[in-house]
């Protein structure tokens, strides 16, 4: 993968570096920034790492994850030079009005927004802890333990732990490069995914209660009530859109997640060849091809329309082309 040299300059003659990502951050986005903001301060940057929501706690085993704030100052940015990490806006790290001495935008989502004075967006990379993998090391920066452990968790989670079509030969060659770097695999899994909380999973079990298909789309949902009852958050259910993908015959998975009285998180998932960034686009959400999202206002059985209207649409366009 070729890094633009044009951000390795700018790395190098730089010193002060602001690293954000999107809000409700994820596996990826945590360990890429993390990695990233690692790597940089090993060679006497300054970095401040930010997002405006908490790293969840179940990605808190990652080494460095205690750097994110959710507090900045606008009469510091100016003087600081934003690298924005697996998202393309502002709107998407959740920061506006807010300016930079520099911008840099790294991200692998199909959904773009124009925004950064230099832009690698890389829509065939599987994660963008790959990208921030070949940064660093083009930068002549040593992957250390600490900093591959990001970077595999980070891939680990946008290819399903190397399950994805995204799974290519230079993901696991690159994996494989990690673990001799100090990842360890199987504590890393086991971090991920077996040390749910009690309630994280009753959360799940509620959910899955509310589990209808129709037609080869499964739909669940989770309600604020949910979250009171499991003493849970909204972090608690990244992945649980991915259950319903289990079932053979579903094409689509969403779950719907309630924000507030009347307005929804909708959380896309598909197989094989549906485009959900596509459906999710058409709410001014985004994503990937095979996971994507999206927020809308209504109640709970217009949204669900909305979305099955959205889909039947999609079919038929893609079935002419
Ligand atoms: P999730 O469903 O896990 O929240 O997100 C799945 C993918 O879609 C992630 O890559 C995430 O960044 C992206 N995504 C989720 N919600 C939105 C949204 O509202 N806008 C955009 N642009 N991307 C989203
Ligand atoms: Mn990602």
């Amino acid at each position: 993968m070729k890094v633009p040299v044009e951000i390795i300059t700018l790395l190098k003659k730089e010193e002060k570096f602001l690293i954000m990502t999107h809000i409700n951050p994820d596996g990826d986005a945590i360990g890429s920034s993390t990695a990233l903001s690692l790597a940089l301060g090993s060679v006497g940057k300054e970095t401040l790492l930010y997002d405006r929501d908490p790293v969840p706690q179940f990605y808190r085993f990652l080494p460095g994850y205690e750097r994110f704030t959710n507090s900045i100052s606008s009469l510091v940015t100016g003087h600081w030079s934003l690298i924005l990490l697996d998202c393309n806006s502002p709107e998407r790290a959740g920061i506006d009005n807010l300016t930079f001495k520099h911008s840099i935008v790294i991200d692998h989502h199909e959904t773009e927004r124009d925004f950064g004075d230099i832009r690698w967006m890389d829509t065939e990379t599987a994660a963008t802890g790959l990208m921030v993998f070949y940064l660093i090391k083009e930068l002549g920066i040593k992957i250390t333990r600490d900093i591959a452990i990001n970077l595999y968790s980070a891939i680990s989670i946008d290819t399903g732990t190397f399950r994805y079509s995204n799974t290519t030969p230079e993901v696991l060659r690159v994996g494989a490069e990690l673990i001799e770097a100090g990842a360890n695999p199987y504590y890393i899994s086991n971090s991920l995914y077996e040390t749910w909380s009690g309630g994280r999973f009753d959360l799940l079990i509620r959910a899955l209660n509310t589990l209808e298909i129709r037609d080869d789309i499964a739909i669940t949902t989770v309600t604020k009530e949910m979250f009171i009852k499991t003493r849970t958050g909204p972090e608690d259910t990244e992945n649980f859109s991915n259950f319903p993908r289990m079932i053979q015959s579903v094409r689509i998975s969403a779950l719907f997640r309630e924000i507030d009285t009347g307005l929804w998180k909708v959380s896309l998932r598909s197989k094989g060849d549906v485009n959900v960034a596509r459906i999710a686009e058409l709410f001014d959400g985004g994503g990937h091809k095979n996971a994507a999202g999206y927020k809308i206002k209504a109640d709970l059985e217009s949204a669900k329309e909305a979305l099955l209207k959205a889909v039947n649409g999609y079919c038929h366009k893609s079935q002419q082309t």
